[in-house]
């Protein structure tokens, strides 16, 4: 499939732009303009916007069980387009063409789980004090919805926000970014082929603030969802605030990985490597403090080291790519901002450090080892493949520096020891954490930060929960 022109998606019409405008496309491993997406003015987004409203009042009437139905269709188009799907994906994000397709095919399971979980959206009949009186409680959809997305993962960031609406009787208004808009459209595409009514989604592009600043405060926006980063969500979240607007927040991370004396050093060394460095260590759950007790630090170092070097780093079509590019020209030098501040207070560079080549956004694995709490990588967000290991002497120390930071997203432990992994998940401050194996983002599960990394769940009930308002009704005979 050729990268395609990317249109907007509003009232059941695939179109331009009204003005016509369009912003280009890069690959961010060739830096070449592989294509256009439709850059969305205000009339486009009044007529989403009405769309939306239409859309609510025709799919809130359909059945959860006929939604359901639509929706595993929506899902097995999209496995049968995967292939290409992940191509588009690999050329307008740089990840690993392998990569690209296990998240279509994941995104595919997530569309499946939310349609038949908001089958047994629930209310319930709570006992009366007197005979005769009924007292309900009945759940709705909350309304039109608000979305924005990143391009780390294009199809996984929508299709969750995407699929809960959808599955609730909501209808959408999805700001896809503009990095990646290919993959997110064919996604879109899956459920209009399986037949979504016009107006239930609509997708739109353009320039972000502009967008989110107009559509949040919207009276026909019911409710807000964002992914991102940490001040963009602080700032999208009190506009909402201002309008009373229900919101999820997915924002930042910097998730620290605990690995014990009595850990299974290979499998932490390797299961860590391997999520550092997955996307270019573009993933907000990404392990970026690696806190090793006394004992295993050296040869921990030693095989994080050679697992960073041994990657084979390229075009994400090629084979055996195992890391592709960052997303944008502008990740370079705030990474190696980071790296100039890291190496000025005292950081050793185990590997990398630098960008690779001068074409394509290609950043080494990098592994660093004393870095000062006070470095600027300590406490900010890398959304790099930049990995830094410190030693830690006891449990209460490794806690101390894990609830360090305001971010609250992910968090990582290794240990043989039931006694310390029990007493680890009580007291690290997180939304997350996965002990001895990675076993984050499945559809069922629940997946949120707390403290500065947001609010609400993009998984598990909780997901189903965030679309839905509760409305009580209490009833007599007469
Ligand atoms: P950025 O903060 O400019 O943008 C991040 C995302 O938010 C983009 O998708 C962007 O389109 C959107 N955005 C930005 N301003 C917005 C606004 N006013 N209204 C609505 N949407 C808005 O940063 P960037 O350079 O694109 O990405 C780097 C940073 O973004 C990272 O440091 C990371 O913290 C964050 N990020 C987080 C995730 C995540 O999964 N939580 C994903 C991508 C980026």
């Amino acid at each position: 499939m050729a990268y395609p022109t990317v249109q907007l998606h509003i009232n059941g019409e695939w179109r331009a732009a009204r003005s016509g405008q369009t912003i280009p496309v890069l690959n961010p491993a060739t830096e070449e303009v592989i294509g256009t997406v439709a850059h969305a003015g205000r009339d486009d987004l009044d007529e989403a916007l009405a769309a939306a409203e239409q859309g609510f009042a025709v799919w809130k009437k359909v059945s959860a069980f006929e939604r359901s139905k639509l929706m595993r269709k929506a899902a097995d188009l999209l496995r049968s387009r995967a292939d290409d799907i992940a191509r588009l994906m690999t050329l307008e994000q740089g990840k690993p063409v392998g990569e690209a397709k296990v998240e279509t095919l994941a995104g595919a399971d997530i569309i499946d789980w939310f349609a038949e979980e908001a089958r047994r959206a629930y209310g319930r009949v709570i006992p009366a004090r007197a005979e005769g009186i009924y007292q309900l409680v009945m759940k709705e959809p909350v309304g039109p919805v608000a979305a924005f997305t990143p391009w780390n993962f294009p199809i996984n960031q929508v299709v969750r926000k995407l699929s809960a609406a959808v599955a609730t009787g909501c209808s959408i208004i999805v700001k896809a970014p503009e990095e990646t808009p290919a993959s997110p459209a064919e996604l879109l595409r899956c459920f209009v082929d399986a037949g979504l009514p016009k107006g239930v989604a609509q997708l739109v592009f353009g320039v972000p603030a502009e967008i989110s600043e107009y559509l949040i405060p919207h009276p026909t926006i019911r409710k807000v969802t964002f992914t991102g980063s940490t001040p963009v969500g602080k700032q999208l979240a009190a506009l909402a605030g201002q309008h009373m607007k229900r919101v999820t927040m997915e924002l930042g991370g910097h998730a620290p990985a605990i690995v014990f004396d009595d850990a299974d050093l290979d499998l932490a060394a390797r299961t860590l490597a391997a999520a550092k460095f997955r996307n270019a260590g573009q993933v907000c759950v990404s392990p970026t403090r690696m806190l090793v007790q006394e004992k295993l630090y050296a040869p921990f170092v030693e095989k994080f080291v050679a697992a960073a070097k041994a990657l084979k780093i390229g075009n994400g079509l090629e084979e055996g790519t195992q890391m592709g590019p960052l997303i944008h020209d502008r990740r370079i030098p705030w990474v190696d901002g980071l790296m100039a501040d890291a190496r000025q207070k005292g950081a050793e560079v185990h590997t990398g450090g630098e960008r690779i080549g001068n074409k394509g956004y290609f950043y080494a694995p990098t592994v660093l080892t004393g870095v000062g709490r006070d470095a600027r990588m300590m406490n900010e967000e890398p959304f790099a493949p930049v990995a830094m290991i410190a030693s830690f002497k006891d449990l209460d120390e490794a806690v101390e520096e894990a609830n360090r930071l305001p971010y609250g997203l992910a968090s990582y432990a290794f240990t043989r020891s039931a006694k310390t992994a029990n007493a680890i998940a009580a007291r690290v401050e997180s939304g997350m954490m996965t002990i001895n194996h990675l076993g984050l983002a499945l559809p069922e599960v629940p997946f949120g930060g707390i403290k500065d990394s947001g609010y609400g769940s993009e998984g598990g009930i909780e997901a189903i929960e965030a679309y839905l308002n509760t409305k009580f009704v209490s009833q007599a005979g007469l």
